[in-house]
């Protein structure tokens, strides 16, 4: 049974699309179509737009605790649905089923309550003078905002938007990425459950034209994207020129650090989580390991076990620790990234090739690069797939330059039996995040990127401040 749609989720309610078009989703696990809903045009982003700035008016003069209230429900209704968004972003880009229960079904609701709550604890601030008298310091919301999100990890990551800019009071209009819309309306069932005021939140699935389209709409206040370094620079392009805060979160090619006095076996479930998680498709894994000469072999031999004894199948099985790519697109891009791997020099120690047994969907084998010189292509760009590139250092200091010599900055990882030791290598690390003995981003923690990993935090108190603007009311001024 197919999931299909004929409706968009714009002003509190199921309205008919402008248009006749349809986006098809495809499973990459039998290539065949499970579902479809309509893709939105234009006019639909300019609807969507005019009911997010009506909504505005209302939802921002509401108090904290009253949009707590309903984002509370929110909350409540997804957590009724998680096992559904679990199965859905499964079926459509491929995530184990394990790791989708967790950031798909898991995520959202927690975060909902956390921007909530937050927001109810904020309070004016009086600041004394300095030239006397007394500044008092206001919150409000940004206003609208369009929020871009890619397919990889897609309920986790609109909730990253979502959340802090519901509970700051902001109105939104969503655009997923083609490949993973259904979750999205599975969360619109969700709102319209929970009684979300209409227009507080819009989704207009479509691709890049419509996301162009909505980043430059004169009706927005701030865009938030998450996706890829080359469309974070166009979209950043736009809201320069407009003047439009923005905050990206881009693309990465992190350093998992393996320092000399580690024990990766101990510790090789973490470091799997934070190398090939999600079939190697999130932004932050460490898929650059460095690994000491002084034990280079031993480390080579354990990451290539570890490799070569993932579970690799059907992402709906419990079992299953690596599902197919997303797309045969992404799969042929993968499979070139390992041609050019071994072209520039690279050792492949384990996979290379497509599982047996895996006649339908876009599998690639976990694959272990060693003998990797930090200047080739596979140390450098972002493959987006089950792809480790190890490569060799003699020292710290080397292994910090190897870790540095990078145009991304967004994650990272050092491996130690001395925790200290590895927080003061951390921050020599130049990157927005870096995990000891294991890589989680924490609700309460800043998260993003440097250099071309992107711009601004979400995540942590500075989540919600980049939904909120500052407004200084000047006191008993003389
Ligand atoms: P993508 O940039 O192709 O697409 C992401 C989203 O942006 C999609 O919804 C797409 O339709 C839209 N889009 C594309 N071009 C656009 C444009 N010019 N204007 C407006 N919207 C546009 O990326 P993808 O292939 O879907 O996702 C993979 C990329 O996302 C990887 O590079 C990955 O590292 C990055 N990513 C980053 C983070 C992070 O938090 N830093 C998290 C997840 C993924």
């Amino acid at each position: 049974m197919t999931i299909d749609y004929t409706g968009l989720y714009i002003n509190g309610q199921w309205s008919r699309p402008a248009e006749d078009a349809t986006l098809p989703v495809i499973s990459p696990t039998t290539e065949q179509r499970i579902g479809s809903v309509p893709e939105a045009a234009e006019a639909d982003v300019d609807d969507a737009i005019d009911a997010a700035r009506t909504a505005l008016t209302d939802w921002a003069s509401w108090t904290p605790a009253q949009r707590a209230e309903v984002l509370g429900r929110f909350a409540d209704e997804l957590e009724l649905r998680s096992e559904d968004t679990a199965t859905r972003v499964s079926s459509q880009n491929g995530m184990p089923i394990s790791l989708a229960r967790q950031f798909e079904g898991g995520f959202p609701p927690l975060l909902l309550r956390y921007y909530a709550e937050m927001a109810t604890k904020q309070e004016d601030e009086l600041r004394p003078g300095m030239l006397g008298g007394s500044t008092l310091v206001t919150r409000s919301p940004i206003g609208v905002v369009g929020a871009i999100v890619p397919w990889n990890v897609p309920q986790a990551i609109t909730f990253l938007k979502l959340a802090p800019a519901l509970a700051a009071g902001c109105t939104v209009v969503l655009k997923p990425s083609p490949e993973t819309v259904l979750d999205a309306f599975l969360m619109a069932d969700a709102a319209i459950a929970a009684g979300l005021p209409a227009g507080v939140l819009n989704i207009v699935p479509g691709g890049r034209d419509l996301g162009a389209y909505l980043v430059a709409h004169p009706g927005l206040d701030k865009v938030s994207f998450t996706g890829s370094t080359a469309a974070g620079r166009a979209i950043a392009r736009t809201c320069g020129e407009l003047l439009r805060p923005v905050t990206l979160e881009l693309g990465g090619k992190s350093a998992a650090v393996v320092l000399d006095d580690a024990d990766l076996i101990g510790n090789i479930e973490s470091f799997f989580a934070a190398t090939m998680l999600n079939n190697g498709q999130i932004c932050w894994l460490g898929t650059r390991v460095l690994a000491p000469r002084s034990r280079y072999n031993e480390i080579v031999d354990t990451i290539t076990d570890l490799a070569k004894n993932l579970t690799v199948g059907d992402p709906l099985s419990d079992s299953t620790q690596m599902g197919p790519l997303v797309s045969s697109r992404q799969r042929d891009r993968v499979e070139g990234y390992i041609e050019k791997g071994r072209a520039d020099g690279g050792r492949i120690t384990t996979g290379g090739g497509r599982p047996p047994n895996t006649e339908r969907g876009w599998f690639v084998e976990p694959t272990v690069f060693a003998d990797v010189q930090t200047d080739h292509t596979i140390a450098q760009e972002e493959i987006f797939g089950p792809v480790l590139a190890v490569i060799p250092y003699t020292d710290e200091a080397e292994a910090i330059t190897i870790a540095n010599h990078s145009d991304y900055g967004l994650g990272g990882s050092v491996w130690t039996a001395d925790p200290e030791r590895g927080a003061q290598f951390a921050r020599n690390i130049a990157s927005g995040t870096v995990g000891i003995n294991a890589y989680s981003n924490d609700p309460t923690a800043p998260f993003g990127g440097i250099k071309n990993s992107g711009l601004g935090r979400e995540l942590g108190p500075e989540g919600l401040a980049s939904y909120q603007q500052l407004k200084s009311i000047y006191l008993d001024v003389r």
